[in-house]
């Protein structure tokens, strides 16, 4: 198997992999695949149920709180969020810290009023901000955050206290890779195609309250009611998809949950956070210390043909995805949770040959 360092969509466990291949043409005896199967018979629902129960155990979902799996990407969530929640004198609050959050403010600005709490552009969006530098208006419907910036390569530590305002994070690049407090968010939205499965659905985790009555001025689709209200069953469902979410989730639980999974990713990014700290300048990590992420590392090479020939070699040697976003160029590494601590053990071995080579 490649060394697979892509950001989205991204590795998925081999365990899970192979044990997805042993039920592929026949479904525990179903004598179908799961993905020819009527979303509407007892064992759909029971991996559409059991995908949401292990989901609420491991991430510690409590009662209130519903979770649905839609299609559309976390994009569709950009526009979602507005036209479910903002009303007229209640603007949606933004924390603008790259590319991502921008995209949320573009599509919430189609929709209605919006209000940026905090920005980070000034600093290139190298860093998160503080908690201090976070201006919430009290007449705010909800306060956005972006948990991680995949291009960027920033994370929050620290999630802002929105106080009665209900705090909206996209996680979609870091859910369930370590430990969050659920009931300080009114809503988490992730497309699952980095740390949960592959592409095709999309996991939002709600508060009761504030998805119970969706505007029915907005499409029944558009509507987290409709969805609520239906167990993520209104329409077709991303079976496969869900399917393969709900084998992620049951090797999470294998590894020992999601403390274990941060421990983890903890000790698979310093390998590599160390080997550019420690570079002498060779490497040089893009974004501030502080706010370093630990599922997409950035870094440079001083010289742009260096980064190309980085690339080129680190391909023939088996490494996959190493190429910066095109938008900001350089080097990436993305570590999600399925990445295995070998392949970030071989990327540190060849970042410091490298350097041999060409420092
Ligand atoms: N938000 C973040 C943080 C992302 O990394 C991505 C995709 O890479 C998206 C949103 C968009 O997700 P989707 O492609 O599911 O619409």
């Amino acid at each position: 198997r490649a060394f697979n360092f892509n950001a989205g969509p991204a590795a998925i466990p081999l365990e899970v992999l192979q044990q997805a291949q042993e039920q592929f043409v026949d479904y525990h005896g179903a004598g179908m695949s799961i993905m020819e199967m009527s979303h509407r018979s007892a064992l759909y629902e029971q991996v559409n149920n059991e995908a949401q129960s292990l989901l609420r155990e491991l991430y510690g979902v409590p009662d209130n709180y519903r979770i649905l799996f839609l299609q559309g990407g976390a994009s569709t969530q950009f526009a979602m969020i507005p036209l479910n929640l903002v009303r007229p004198g209640r603007p949606g609050a933004y924390v603008k810290t790259g590319a991502w959050a921008d995209k949320a403010i573009k599509e919430a600005k189609l929709v209605g009023e919006t209000v940026i709490a905090a920005s980070t552009e000034s600093d290139k969006y190298m860093r998160m901000p503080t908690a201090e530098e976070i201006v919430i208006p009290d007449n705010a419907a909800y306060l956005h955050v972006t948990s991680n910036e995949t291009i960027g390569g920033t994370q929050f530590f620290d999630f802002p206290q929105a106080g009665n305002v209900p705090l909206i994070a996209d996680m979609s690049s870091d859910i369930l890779s370590r430990p969050v407090d659920v009931s300080k968010f009114g809503l988490i939205y992730a497309g699952a195609q980095k740390n949960l499965g592959p592409s095709g659905v999309t996991v939002v985790i709600a508060r009761d309250d504030l998805i119970a009555e969706s505007p029915t001025t907005i499409p029944t689709m558009f509507r987290y009611s409709t969805h609520a209200s239906n167990n993520s069953l209104y329409n077709t469902p991303p079976s496969f998809a869900v399917y393969m979410v709900s084998l992620v989730l049951n090797w999470i639980k294998g590894k020992g949950g999601i403390a274990q999974m941060d421990q983890f990713n903890r000790d698979k990014t310093k390998l590599i956070y160390d080997k550019i700290d420690q570079s002498s300048g060779f490497y040089i990590g893009c974004a501030q210390p502080q706010s370093r992420s630990l599922m997409n590392i950035t870094f440079r090479i001083h010289s742009e043909e260096l980064e190309k020939q980085f690339i080129k070699e680190s391909e023939k040697e088996g490494f996959v995805g190493l190429k910066g976003h095109r938008d900001v160029g350089g080097l990436r590494a993305s570590t999600y949770n399925a990445v295995p601590l070998e392949s970030c053990q071989a990327l540190a071995q060849f970042m410091a040959d490298f350097q041999k080579r060409n420092g």
